[in-house]
């Protein structure tokens, strides 16, 4: 049996007349850039999350980007973040001028832990920027009310967890501000680029909408950029967006039967979650012994399983500056060797989750 990593051939073959008529659609207007079919998946978007505004752009890092600008970094400011991310949510906040200040994450639910952030804390800190990473919310009770007490903002890098909730609150709609992809393999994926911004600030909306458009079109009262999400795009997501619920429940069941096939592995951790929170598995990560030898062993067999992310960000050389050792972020580190996302699509079979449960049995001689 083979089971690629993503398979996004299964879903279009599933949607595929609607995709067709909404691209056909767009061409017969040459609605290409902003216009109706963008305007109308904003609208869609911004209900589905639950939030007032949503502001479409070229992608996930632009969307941070454009955010952080928005609420005001100065040279200097530092922002704390996970160490455990896309890169993109830390080289965004030094585009944006700001200085990365990287905190671990917990134990189980590979986001960033609260417990740990008010040591991180200083007189120049002016925000945190959470990951809702593989598709589960971070602790955005105990986030919100450190940001409160010390006069912080929140944004909410929920590239990962499309229609994930903490506390019943669709996430994104909790901190000042959040950003999504529409990159293709995440949950809601266009077949290009994409992303946005969303919000219930009006006027960080107002801002937003200008930065990521040259500063307002003939108004240009600010030096802006073009980070703009395309007609094309915006049809196809707005047909996906209507498939979304039922997508990420089957995503839930699929996660089910891993938890069941795989839970009398004494080598393999399962997925936790924490409380309070609704899961979008946007990845399935368990932690494993040897790691890297089952990854071998589960390719030979046809399964294709990916690491995300090979490393903790700051022990990347990209973040060499800051001098990190691994006992700084002692969870972080000890997981990116231990960390392996299995396949998980609302396509995949029970049949095909069982197979890959058994290949790791085998490997472990169980
Ligand atoms: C995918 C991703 C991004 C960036 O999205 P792009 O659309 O690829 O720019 C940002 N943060 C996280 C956590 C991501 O997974």
């Amino acid at each position: 049996m083979k089971i690629p990593f993503v398979d996004l051939h299964a879903q279009y073959i599933s949607i595929a007349p609607e995709i067709n008529n909404a691209i056909s659609e767009v061409i017969r207007e040459s609605a290409f850039i902003r216009g109706k079919y963008v305007n109308d998946f904003e609208v869609s978007f911004a209900r589905s999350s639950g939030v007032k505004h949503c502001i479409s752009c070229g992608n996930g890092t632009d969307a941070l980007y454009i955010a952080m600008k928005g609420l005001g970094i100065q040279q200097g400011d530092e922002v704390i973040t996970t160490a455990h991310s896309w890169i993109s949510t830390s080289e965004t906040i030094t585009q944006a001028g700001g200085s990365v200040v990287f905190c671990d994450t917990d134990n189980i639910t590979f986001t960033i832990d609260p417990n740990k952030i008010e040591a991180k804390i200083t007189p120049r800190t002016v925000g945190i920027v959470p990951v809702h990473l593989f598709g589960q919310s971070a602790d955005m009770g105990a986030i919100s009310k450190i940001a409160k007490n010390n006069k912080l903002w929140i944004l909410e890098d929920c590239a990962q967890a499309h229609l994930a909730t903490y506390d019943s609150r669709p996430v994104g709609s909790i901190g000042n501000a959040g950003t999504f992809s529409f990159y293709p393999g995440k949950n809601l994926g266009a077949y290009g680029d994409g992303g946005c911004i969303v919000t219930n600030d009006d006027e960080l909306a107002n801002w937003c909408r200008k930065f990521a458009d040259h500063g307002g079109k003939n108004d240009h009262s600010i030096e802006g950029i073009n980070s703009r999400l395309d007609g094309i795009q915006a049809a196809i997501l707005q047909v996906k967006l209507s498939h979304l619920v039922k997508w990420t429940k089957a995503r839930n069941e699929v996660a089910q039967q891993y938890n069941l096939a795989l839970a009398n592995i004494p080598q393999v951790i399962t997925p936790q979650i924490g409380l309070y929170r609704n899961h979008s598995y946007h990845l399935y990560v368990i932690r494993a012994e040897k790691r890297d030898e089952l990854r071998a062993y589960l390719l030979a067999k046809g399964i294709e399983t990916s690491c995300n992310y090979p490393r903790a960000l700051p022990f990347y050389p990209a973040y060499k500056r800051l001098r990190h050792v691994p006992g700084d972020f002692p969870v972080a580190y000890q997981n990116q060797s231990q960390i392996l996302s299995l396949p998980i699509y609302p396509e995949l079979t029970n049949k095909q989750v069982c197979y890959v449960a058994d290949v790791i049995k085998e490997f472990y001689e169980l």
